[in-house]
């Protein structure tokens, strides 16, 4: 011991089973610390009535702990274990600030010899206790999710904490999914800009306008605190989404009816392995569907992850997302055949095209529109193969395993750079024909629903700017000839449209 005396501080709770007892307390905390010659350097007294708050931010009990990482104080004094400590974990706490605990009770003195082996066998039983109830919770937690049922926690967007849906939020996820879920469609930027009600390009009237999802939430727990007793806490503002709450909503495999378990040991490594590792899957392998009602196709919900998951998104700037216009980088130059550009109120191939945009537009729009009407509309819709689709996930996933393992072998010095290369650029062509087949297949889903829809001519103009440009390009080939000169009406033949050979559809055979 040092020659030193203590600098003790002196700690005191309130209970609801004794409101006033304050009083009581500290008059006895105080002559002990005086008996033993110490310093008392504060008096630290929580309001323990609600349990949350009397040891969270900005409670005694945290001012505490901060004066003794200071430096200030080296022991605390309350009149007994149960005053000073709600649980074990507390002791744990105040040991690990480096606190020597003691009470006027003296059941626990941890400047003695005997205390200090009191205490750290309740320490021992502390860390015991946190482990075991950790190794239940997860326990249990996997048992809930091989039944199906939704787990605890946050609840996500769309589904209220017992998995009930929640209709408005389930009808934005489903537009985020549909959206996303379409090659060249908006950036998850965008969506999260739509969700703001921010302008964004190619974002349709679909996709609802909602609170930021950090301010949803705590508005409902604070709902929750109200009816506890406690006081609300703050609110954060509403202000645009971030594209990591986007992010995370796209990953989320819930949606797609998979029941979930998220193993807290395997959270730390790679995101996205996690992201498919939480799926929780019967003896066979198969996924196990949760009890809740899913709000995206199955198949939706994995394009989606191909797209995340597409070495192609971190760089793509060449995407349709900035079109405001139904021809530009569409429509070709009927000279040069490169796509032309947007210009005013024109369509523009730099010293060969200059033709106003309207009359060109409602012509296209007049031919598709035909195409969608006529009976034989059936025959061009590719059947969803839905067993040639989980091929193609599998062969995809095969030649992205060969392209980890080269990276694996190049970091471990086993292979040259340009091996590496040579292996990355041959999976990737492997890769890219099995998308393109994949797209093929499910161009259905691409083309937002109108070819089957009941009424795709109405479908069709019901759609959004991007829907109706991929409509166009599925059918035809638009090329743009100069108007000849002097004439004054507009001349149909000047706007050359040739039909496209859909794969494996009756116009390919
Ligand atoms: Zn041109």
């Amino acid at each position: 011991m040092t020659s030193e005396p203590r600098r003790a501080a002196l700690y005191a709770r309130q209970s609801k089973a004794d409101p006033d007892g304050i009083d009581r307390q500290l008059p006895r905390i105080r002559k002990l610390a005086n008996e033993r010659g110490w310093v008392i350097v504060d008096e630290y007294v929580d309001d323990g009535l609600s349990a949350s708050k009397s040891r969270g931010p900005g409670s005694n009990w945290a001012r505490m702990l901060a004066d003794a990482d200071a430096g200030k104080i080296d022991t605390v004094i309350g009149v007994d274990l149960d005053r000073l400590l709600r649980s074990l974990q507390d002791l744990l706490v105040l040991i690990e600030h480096n606190l020597m605990a003691v009470t006027v009770s003296g059941d626990i003195d941890l400047s003695t010899a005997d205390g200090e082996f009191r205490a750290t066998m309740l320490a021992a039983i502390a860390r015991f206790e946190v482990r075991r109830k950790a190794e239940r919770q997860s326990r249990a937690q996997l048992q809930r999710a091989m039944q199906g049922r939704a787990p605890k926690g946050v609840r996500p967007l769309g589904y209220a904490t017992n998995g009930d849906l929640i209709e408005d939020e389930a009808a934005a996820v489903h537009e985020i999914f549909r959206l996303f879920a379409i090659s060249d469609g908006p950036s998850i930027a965008s969506i999260a800009k739509g969700l703001s009600g921010l302008e964004a390009d190619y974002i349709p009237a679909s996709l609802p306008h909602l609170p930021k999802r950090n301010r949803t939430l705590a508005i409902e727990r604070n709902v929750r605190r109200t009816a506890n007793g406690e006081d609300p806490a703050p609110v954060p503002s509403d202000g645009p989404w971030d594209s990591s709450t986007v992010l995370g909503i796209l990953r989320n495999p819930r949606y797609a009816g998979y029941s979930v378990y998220t193993d807290r040991n395997a959270r730390a490594e790679n995101k996205r392995r996690t992201w498919y590792a939480q799926i929780v899957r019967d003896e066979d392998g198969d996924p196990i569907a949760g009890q809740w009602t899913p709000i995206v196709e199955p198949d939706v919900w994995w394009t989606v992850q191909e797209r995340l998951n597409a070495p192609e998104r971190v760089t793509n700037r060449t995407g349709s997302t900035a079109r405001k216009h139904i021809g530009s980088g569409l429509f070709l130059c009927g000279i040069c055949e490169k796509p032309v550009k947007a210009h005013s109120q024109r369509y523009r191939c730099e010293g060969h095209i200059m033709r106003s945009r309207e009359q060109i537009d409602q012509f296209v729009l007049a031919v598709v529109r035909e195409r969608l009407g006529r009976p034989d509309l059936v025959d061009t819709i590719p059947s969803l193969d839905e067993p040639r689709l989980q091929a193609i996930r599998a062969e995809i996933g095969i030649h992205e395993g060969r392209i980890k393992r080269a990276q694996n072998d190049y970091d471990n010095e086993l292979i040259e750079g340009h091996d590496l290369k040579r292996t990355r650029d041959r999976e990737l062509t492997k890769i890219a024909a099995l998308e393109k087949e994949r797209r093929n297949l499910t161009i259905t889903t691409d083309l937002g629903g109108v070819l089957d829809a009941k009424s795709p001519v109405k479908a069709f103009d019901d759609a959004d700017l991007m829907i109706k440009r991929r409509v166009i390009d599925f059918f035809m080939t638009v090329k743009l000839h100069p108007h000849p000169r002097g004439k004054k009406t507009f001349d149909p033949t000047t706007v050359e449209i040739t039909p496209r050979a859909v794969p494996g559809t009756a116009a390919d055979r």
